[in-house]
């Protein structure tokens, strides 16, 4: 059967939620074969095998130095290899610049922002800023894929995870950026915003640079915490969190959006939420168009009731 290189998310020796659900994709297309950036530990290795990893390609570290430019060159050189049929990565930023370049590298096309994929490699895809759902397929070469985290459920299935070193001799070009220093985004306790399964994110309805409502909520549920742009921009809480076009796109179970309008910029980084609750004091707040429920009300009465609930249970 052939293969499927998936380009697996990894940190602290985990892997990532997201890089399951790619697996899962894969295996409905053909063999996944994981790809790793560093070292692949046992737990990692273990983890890709339960989704149906058939191989792990291992690459050297030495890669994560550099600005996206060597997993380009990496994914390319193994699609061509083993003569993959597809490239998947997550639709991170970075990834989706790794997944354009590793397209042009093959010679082929890129899907990005893919929330569903079939056997036969349609991808379902949210296009003008989430205004638009579109079916589309690459017609040329070997298709790459940037799905988005929480589009896809993973399901487990047992592969042989057999694991083989790969080496890449990076162009000039490829080592052109250098990566001199990390920020390490502080984790906390929560989860993180772009794979949460809930996501509790505060507007400028929030008022001030108090966010304990919103905080409060996030934890009642163990979910992450985003922002609006006006939020962040206000200096309300960090940029990191800002969900929407300039920001992440987030897809999770639950959605709810506390003093939000729902501008179409905030739209298209969480409008593929499965349900979308949104806390507003305006009935006519564009963001209510699109909410499975809402609350006409002040989110500062409204929350703590039902961050208070919820404790409860
Ligand atoms: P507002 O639009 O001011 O809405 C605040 C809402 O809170 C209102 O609906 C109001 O009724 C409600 N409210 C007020 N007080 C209360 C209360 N006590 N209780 C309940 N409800 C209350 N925005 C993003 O979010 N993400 C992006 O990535 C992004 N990228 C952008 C990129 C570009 C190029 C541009 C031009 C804009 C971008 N924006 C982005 C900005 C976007 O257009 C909106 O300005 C922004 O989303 C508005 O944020 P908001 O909904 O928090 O504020």
């Amino acid at each position: 059967m052939a293969e499927v290189l998936v380009l697996v998310d990894h940190a602290d020796g985990e892997v990532k939620k997201v890089t399951l659900e790619l697996l899962t994709a894969a295996r409905r297309v053909g063999e996944p074969s994981a790809v790793v950036v560093g070292e692949a530990t046992g737990d990692i290795t273990a983890k890709l095998g339960e989704y149906g990893a058939e191989k792990v390609y291992t690459a050297p570290a030495e890669l994560n130095d550099y600005v996206v430019a060597p997993k380009a060159e990496l994914l390319a050189t193994l699609a061509a290899d083993k003569s993959a049929v597809a490239v998947l990565v997550s639709a991170t930023a970075e990834n989706k610049e790794i997944a354009g370049r590793t397209a042009v590298k093959l010679g082929s096309g890129v899907l990005t922002d893919v929330v569903d994929l079939t056997a036969d490699l349609v991808a379902e895809h949210s296009i003008f800023g989430g205004g638009v759902v579109a079916h589309a397929r690459v017609t040329t070469g070997v298709p790459v894929v940037a799905v988005r985290p929480n589009a896809i459920p993973a399901e487990a299935a047992q592969g042989a995870a057999v694991q083989e070193a790969v080496t890449v001799e990076l162009s000039e070009g490829a080592k052109a950026a250098r990566i001199t220093d990390r920020v390490k985004e502080s984790k906390g306790s929560r989860p993180e915003l772009a794979e949460a399964a809930i996501v509790v994110s505060g507007g400028r309805g929030v008022g001030s640079d108090d966010f304990s409502v919103v905080e409060g909520l996030a934890d009642s549920l163990g979910a992450a915490v985003g922002a609006s742009r006006a939020a962040v921009d206000s200096g309300w809480y960090p940029n990191a969190f800002q969900v929407g076009q300039t920001g992440k796109t987030v897809a999770p179970n639950l959605y709810i959006a506390l003093g939000i309008s729902g501008a179409i910029q905030h739209r298209a980084g969480m409008q593929t939420s499965k349900t979308i609750v949104a806390v507003n004091k305006d009935p006519e707040a564009p963001l209510l168009e699109i909410a499975d429920f809402a609350v006409v009300g002040d989110l500062h009465k409204v929350t703590p009731q039902l961050t208070e609930e919820i404790n409860k249970r």
